[in-house]
């Protein structure tokens, strides 16, 4: 894979050198055959290569002449059994995973007969591998942590402690069904893909998330006076090589502490419900100063409610 990972640390070159080294190692075991692990036919090993093909593409669309590749073997395809022993208790129930770090992706497959389906699932996990990554060096135990991917940042002594997840699944769907929709003609003949199946797959995986990050994408063109159709690609664009200009324009428009409700979405410390999506969504459709903050306090955890109101003062 052509894509080089931000390294972190205030330290010597010499730890640098074992960082990477490490880093090197653990995407090579990244290319392993997991225990149980199933064969890809040959239309889903001609399916991946498309996929690094409109991958790149996408790229190009906004600007970028960094090359994606992302080897067959890093997907990997496991039995919904064997694909809950390997990920977390949370992720179980989920169709696939990606670790951006070393370079490899889960697809938990299942019986579905849907192939756009599952096709969807590899590209929003490939989407995944060709996220900007940043990663923390710590020289004391000779260890990596990630801080970033995507959008996604975590809290280097608190993995839990996560801002952004849900902008960055968003911005994800965004970018999976950008490449479907942009190829979708093609792809339906060349996979002989029906409009049952394609009637059936989802738009989106993460929908909620998806409909807040609309109204802010027409919250900040229309109060900034932007086409909304610059500040989709922008987005994109970011998501790939880490600036985070976007979110300073999000601020701006939503006034100081919004952030904080854009970071909680699709946190791991509150429950997602499907009443807090719409409090998320009302928050960021609302001009109202005084609704926003009573939507804050409802939204945000105890101590983000907190550090909400320092920023406000
Ligand atoms: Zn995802």
């Amino acid at each position: 894979m052509a894509k080089e990972h931000s390294l972190i640390g205030n330290k010597g070159i010499d730890d640098l050198k074992w960082a990477q080294d490490l880093l090197e190692r653990d995407i090579v075991e990244s290319l392993q055959k997991i225990n149980g692990e199933l064969e890809k036919s040959p239309e889903e090993l001609k399916a991946i290569e498309k996929i690094n093909f409109y991958l790149n593409q996408e790229l190009a669309t906004v600007g970028l002449d960094a090359v994606i590749v992302v080897e067959p073997e890093r997907i990997h395809f496991l039995p919904q059994e064997i694909y809950k022993q390997e990920v977390l208790k949370e992720h179980q129930d989920s169709p696939g995973i990606a670790y951006g770090a070393i370079h490899k992706a889960l697809i938990n497959v299942n019986d579905s007969s849907n192939r756009l389906v599952k096709y969807k699932t590899i590209l929003h996990e490939m989407v995944h591998l060709g996220s900007f990554i940043k990663l923390q060096i710590k020289a004391d135990t000779k260890d990596l942590y990630l801080l970033r991917a995507g959008y996604q940042n975590y809290h280097p002594q608190e993995p839990v402690h996560e801002h952004f997840g849900g902008l960055n699944e968003a911005v994800t769907d965004l970018i999976t069904f950008r490449i479907w929709y942009r190829n979708r003609e093609a792809l339906m003949k060349e996979f002989s893909i029906s409009q049952e199946e394609v009637a059936e797959a989802k738009p989106a995986s993460y929908e909620a998330y998806f409909q807040v990050l609309v109204k802010i994408i027409k919250g900040v063109a229309s109060q900034n006076n932007l086409v909304e159709n610059k500040i989709w690609d922008k987005l994109v664009k970011n998501y790939f090589t880490g600036e985070v200009m976007f979110l300073r324009e999000v601020e701006k428009t939503f006034g100081k502490g919004s952030l904080r409700i854009l970071a909680a979405m699709g946190s791991a410390e509150k429950v997602n419900s499907e009443e807090n999506y719409k409090k998320q969504s009302e928050f960021f459709s609302n001009i109202n100063e005084e609704r926003r903050q009573e939507l804050a306090k409802e939204i945000l955890s105890e101590q983000e409610w907190l550090k909400y109101q320092e920023r406000r003062n």
